[in-house]
């Protein structure tokens, strides 16, 4: 179940996603890189053996998105029009959220006519939506994600310098759960950590996308106002680009502990890890630029046309249209966010004593975040 069983069927995907991308007009400003991250679904046909093709397999990219910037937590806004968190791969699970809600919308709505019959959900006996039979949700990352799974292969490739500000003779010994800082303490593994940024930043509260992943392959990438609709979404496999083949031990190890092996008795889902030689066209290793893009493009299939994010803002709306966009139905968004309990105790479990993820940092205004759109934040 966990061995590498079908690597052309993901090299498949990687090679759709990257002509979804370069379909786009977008291209990021001044050679500046960045990382692209997409969900896709799979439905694997009887054969286990297929061509590069994808042979008789089918793939469906669903969602696409760039990002390597998260807002400094003094820069959060009360009034939650922002997305703190721009990271690729967590645009890329809103994204996604948006499109199985989309087929929701899609299914329900042609009830009566007959007219549409997605290929991909059905409706359950418990009454949610979940991938048919022989359908599954995977994850492609252009770059190792940041935090714990990244911990080996920058132990491995940075300097001397960094790494003497960034090992543990300098950093006081944290509780086992706490939350390390970005980078710092790297040979500190198996832990929660917020996102990196610039030793002179200040600090944010997001937590890092490796904590994320392993939390999704906990609770599933649904979220709590996706419960309400959806079964438990998991990730079949993730798929991960920019890793050299002397690495790949190292960073297989990493992703495995960090994505569900430190979760102990809370394993739920253990992703098939993929590497893949593809290389994403406006990555650092491609690129050689030393900075980064602060423009997140974000994207679902068969709905609006691609959004650019600055900052956490989405580019081209005005703030008078922005607050007015976000107020309307605040307290609906909150009350079906709470609505779905049994994602909220599980959830509960996990990040409160003496659950593994303990030391998750939650911002005051977490439970009342939701995004410019009115979605679900992770
Ligand atoms: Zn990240």
């Amino acid at each position: 179940m966990h061995l590498d069983q079908n690597p052309n069927l993901y090299d498949a995907a990687v090679i759709a996603i990257l002509d979804a991308y370069s379909s786009f007009s977008y291209k990021p400003q001044h050679s500046q890189w960045t990382i692209l991250a997409s969900f896709f679904l799979t439905r694997r046909r009887s054969t286990p053996s297929v061509g590069v093709e994808g042979g008789e397999d089918e793939i469906k990219v669903i969602s696409l998105a760039t990002g390597t910037k998260c807002l400094p937590t003094n820069r959060f806004s009360p009034r939650g029009e922002t997305v703190h968190d721009c990271h690729a791969e967590v645009l890329a699970r809103r994204s996604a959220l948006r499109w199985f809600l989309e087929e929701i919308l899609r299914i329900c709505s042609s009830d009566g006519v007959g007219s549409f019959c997605s290929a991909w959900i059905a409706l359950g006996k418990d009454g949610k939506y979940a991938p048919r039979k022989g359908v599954h949700l995977n994850l492609y990352v252009s770059t190792l994600p940041c935090g714990d799974a990244s911990m080996g292969y920058l132990a491995s490739t940075q300097d001397e310098t960094m790494a003497a500000m960034k090992s543990s003779s300098v950093f006081p010994e944290l509780e086992s759960t706490a939350a390390s800082r970005g980078r710092d303490d790297y040979a500190r593994l198996g832990v929660l950590r917020t996102k990196p940024g610039r030793a002179d930043s200040p600090p944010t509260s997001c937590m890092s996308c490796s904590d994320k992943i392993a939390k999704w392959n906990v609770l599933g990438i649904q979220g709590a106002l996706g419960s309400n609709f959806l079964s438990p979404l998991y990730i079949e496999a993730v798929i991960i680009g920019e890793v050299p083949m002397n690495l790949r031990t190292i960073a297989r190890d990493d992703c495995e502990r960090a994505f569900w092996r430190r979760l102990g008795e809370f394993q739920v889902q253990r992703p098939i890890i993929h590497f893949t030689d593809l290389p994403f066209p406006h990555s650092r290793s491609v690129l050689g630029s030393s900075t980064s893009c602060n423009e997140s493009l974000c994207w679902s299939a068969d709905s609006q046309p691609l959004e650019i994010l600055i900052n956490g803002l989405k580019r081209g709306v005005s703030p008078k249209h922005r607050y007015r966009e976000k107020s309307s139905d605040s307290s609906t968004y909150f009350q079906a966010k709470l609505a779905s309990s049994d994602y909220q105790i599980a959830k509960q479990k996990l990040l409160k004593e003496p659950g593994p993820f303990a030391g998750w940092i939650v911002s005051e205004s977490h439970w009342q975040q939701f995004d410019i759109n009115g979605e679900v934040q992770s």
